[in-house]
């Protein structure tokens, strides 16, 4: 018997990245993981590669700010499985610029894509979570929405959103027994750190206390325990997974 036997998790976002890293966590716990990208190619690659070891996974093609798509993939699954038992709000992007010189339209899609698509999907999983009283959501925010950052107004302030909807998510369907917890990376290795000028790769680094990069795998293992019976009495949580960046 696996850890997580019998359950369906979805994950956003989860074509590659840490998306992917968490997918796969699932998947290989026993989980019919379900992976929604907005990248469709991307996603047929996923789903393929995770099913090439035996996982159950299915993919969706869709835009987190999608309202009815995001819907009628989650009545989908319900009607398929019967039951969600975890969603994973972790799609995200960044469009960084100073402040002074931000266009109107990067605020916009960050906050779109980063925190209206985690609201879309809360709230539409919500309905069925609610029914079942049970389920577990969790939301990847980032340091960057505690802290802040030069170049990221736009993220950061969406970052800092999704804590705060964190917060009401869980204060809200605590009584029904469903959990909401968000998880704060730090600097981790993937396609969206890869493009960071190698300057500002070195000021990180030195201001690490544990002195390298973070894995996807450190954000998924939290996933894992977040989701499980262990992790039963907390919620409304922010917990970082950034090497000591921010204390
Ligand atoms: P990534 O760019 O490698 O992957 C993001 C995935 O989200 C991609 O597959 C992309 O196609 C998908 N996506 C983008 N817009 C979407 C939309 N509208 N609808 C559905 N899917 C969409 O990024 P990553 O580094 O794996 O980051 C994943 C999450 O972790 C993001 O929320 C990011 O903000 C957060 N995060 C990352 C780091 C880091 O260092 N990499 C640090 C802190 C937080």
């Amino acid at each position: 018997m696996r850890r997580f036997d019998g359950k369906v998790a979805i994950i956003t976002g989860a074509a590659r990245g840490i998306g992917f890293s968490i997918a796969e966590a699932f998947a290989s716990a026993g989980a019919t993981t379900v992976i929604i990208d907005i990248s469709e190619k991307s996603v047929q690659e996923a789903v393929r590669k995770l099913q090439s070891f035996e996982y159950k996974v299915i993919g969706f093609n869709a835009d987190v700010t999608d309202g009815n798509r995001i819907d009628e993939i989650f009545k989908e699954i319900t009607a398929r499985y019967g039951h969600i038992d975890i969603l994973i709000n972790n799609a995200g992007i960044t469009r960084d610029s100073l402040l002074m010189k931000m266009k109107e339209e990067d605020w916009d899609i960050v906050l779109n894509v980063n925190l209206k698509g985690t609201f879309i999907c809360t709230q539409k999983i919500s309905r069925i979570l609610l029914k079942q009283k049970k389920g577990v959501i969790i939301n990847i925010t980032s340091i960057i929405g505690l802290m802040g950052n030069v170049g990221q107004a736009n993220y950061a302030a969406s970052k800092g959103g999704i804590i705060a909807l964190t917060k009401s998510s869980a204060k809200e369907f605590g009584s029904r027994n469903i959990r909401v917890n968000a998880i704060a990376p730090g600097f981790i290795e993937t396609e969206m750190t890869k493009v960071l000028p190698e300057e500002i790769v070195i000021k990180y680094l030195d201001a690490i206390p544990l002195k390298r990069m973070g894995r996807t795998k450190s954000i998924s293992d939290l996933c894992l325990f977040l989701a499980s019976e262990e992790a039963d009495y907390i919620t409304g949580q922010t917990i970082q997974v950034d090497g000591g960046l921010l204390m």
